[in-house]
């Protein structure tokens, strides 16, 4: 039996699934291509507008997005909802605050109040489709999914999957065949340890199916850890033909986990930044800073290769798209859930800090037919995606969610009075008020940082203040010299604190 599986295979067969065992909810009136326009909302996971070429960053890390940017509005001032995923991507499903949505602690989940208040259920009348590669965005898909028609499992665009195999090999009894597969083979699932003969032979077959993938990545193959390996490049090529296969109008939420760690770039991108006499800016250190032996400059250069590879294939979906004709009926979103960050002692987002690198990140919304780039400087914030996309599809802007209208949209200047706020608290207990956590409040050009509860500053509060127009960098603190400035924006936000938490105090 030839196991070698090529690539042509693995798409063949990876589109063989969908329909069949996941049984999407076809009972509506779907099947009729009408003139309402698909809403492609794409996600890399941890992709932060500081090292975004497009956004200013000295390294030229997205010349695809920029290219592509020519035909977009493009947001330079966005901010996500949090710093990592399940709070910011809670934020952009549900057009909520962390502190109202709830999915504040790590693989957590939104409040039930909040479970019919999700961007799947603003397209009611489109075909949904959602996939992630990241299983704490599965695990808000679950709380989600009498919204989602078609909610592609994890294994289905990673490289290995024995189920998927074992289907490959018996396709006449796949369900029997799946089910005798993982109680054989599975060893490490209790209680089916059948054969261990068998699991050795799946682990060279995984071996010699991958080795041609592993070839491309010097790094290792790009993974979410518990998983056999998976390439963007199947994930961007299956998406665009399944967009183009089921009834339309279609709405779309995929979550890819590049660039998040591990950084593991395509051998094209490998090196690409190393030694090119890039400078960091040298900060002092954060009080959240970890003491770790790993040179954040060699991650920082690790990262920035893998967005060259993000970037490759967000130009490559965007031009199969745009080939294919489906374009000029969809509206195509790229953001991201949350930032990263290779200063102030800190590599990563694994940190209750809210420094820019940590929350600011793109947002370009590209229009059919735009030909045209629009710049948009003022801040904005990834809870205006609901209404935004309500509106762009001609939707009724759902009254549960807490963003605005995004400009060149909105007919009124919000940004004068707007708040953003960004919010972290990832040791929250269920139904209690916010006892420790991490907020930041952006007014106009002024970005005041506000930590409370945390044993680094001894249970105590620690403000800081800065100009992020004047001070991108935020080296500045100004919290001192701008007292007023200061205390007018802590007493906001204490005030909106005191508002959220009310709920929840007994
Ligand atoms: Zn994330």
């Amino acid at each position: 039996m030839k196991l070698d599986i090529n690539r042509r295979d693995f798409l063949k067969f990876a589109g063989m699934l969908p329909l069949g065992l996941f049984a999407p909810k076809l009972d509506k009136s779907f099947g009729v291509k009408s003139d309402k326009k698909n809403v492609i909302i794409v996600v890399f996971d941890a992709l932060s507008a500081y090292n975004i070429s497009l956004h200013g960053y000295a390294r030229e890390t997205t010349p695809n997005i920029a290219r592509l940017a020519e035909r977009s509005t493009v947001y330079h001032n966005h901010y996500a909802g949090s710093n990592y995923t399940t709070s910011g991507t809670a934020t952009l499903l549900t057009g909520t605050l962390p502190w109202t949505h709830r999915a504040l602690k790590p693989n957590g989940t939104v409040s039930a109040d909040r479970v019919d208040h999700n961007i799947f259920s603003v397209f009611k009348d489109y075909y949904r489709i959602a996939y992630s590669h990241n299983e704490w965005v599965n695990t808000l898909f679950d709380q989600f999914k009498e919204d989602i028609e078609e909610w592609i499992p994890r294994e289905q665009l990673t490289l290995f999957s024995s189920d998927r195999l074992v289907q490959k090999i018996f396709p006449n009894d796949r369900d029997i065949a799946s089910v005798s597969w993982v109680r054989n083979i599975k060893i490490q699932q209790e209680g089916y340890a059948y054969s261990l003969f068998l699991s050795k032979l799946i682990s060279s077959i995984e071996e010699k199916y991958t080795s041609e993938y592993r070839l491309q990545f010097p790094r290792g193959l790009p993974t979410a850890r518990a998983d056999g390996g998976f390439l963007l490049e199947h994930a961007v090529d299956w998406i665009v033909e399944r967009i183009a296969s089921v009834p339309g109008p279609v709405f779309g939420y995929f979550h890819f986990l590049p660039p998040h760690d591990p950084y593991r770039t395509h051998r094209e991108f490998t090196g690409q930044f190393r030694n090119d006499g890039f400078q960091s800016i040298v900060k002092p250190l954060d009080i959240f800073a970890k003491d770790q032996s790993d040179d954040a400059q060699v991650l920082r250069q690790y990262y920035d290769e893998f967005i060259l590879y993000v970037d490759r294939e967000f130009g490559r979906m965007f031009d199969l798209l745009e080939k294919s004709g489906q374009l000029e009926n969809t509206i195509l979103v790229l953001t991201s859930d949350h930032g990263e960050m290779f200063e102030r002692g800190t590599a990563g987002h694994v940190t209750d800090s809210l420094y820019e690198p940590l929350i600011r990140i793109p947002l370009l919304i590209f229009e059919p037919g735009m030909k045209n780039r629009t710049d948009i400087y003022e801040p904005t914030s990834a809870v205006d995606l609901v209404p935004t996309l309500a509106y762009l599809s001609s939707h009724p802007t759902p009254q549960w969610n807490e963003g605005t209208l995004l400009p060149p949209y909105s007919q009124t200047d919000s940004s004068i009075d707007r708040n953003i706020y960004a919010v972290r608290s990832y040791d929250a207990e269920d139904a209690k008020p916010l006892s420790q956590a991490s907020v930041i409040i952006v007014k106009g050009r002024y970005k005041l940082h506000y930590y409370f509860g945390y044993s680094e500053i001894d249970g105590k509060e620690l403000v800081k203040l800065f100009d992020v127009k004047d001070d991108p960098e935020e080296l500045n603190d100004l919290s001192r010299l701008e007292k007023d400035i200061a205390s007018e924006m802590l007493n906001e936000l204490k005030t909106k604190l005191v508002e959220v938490n009310k709920p929840y105090i007994p």
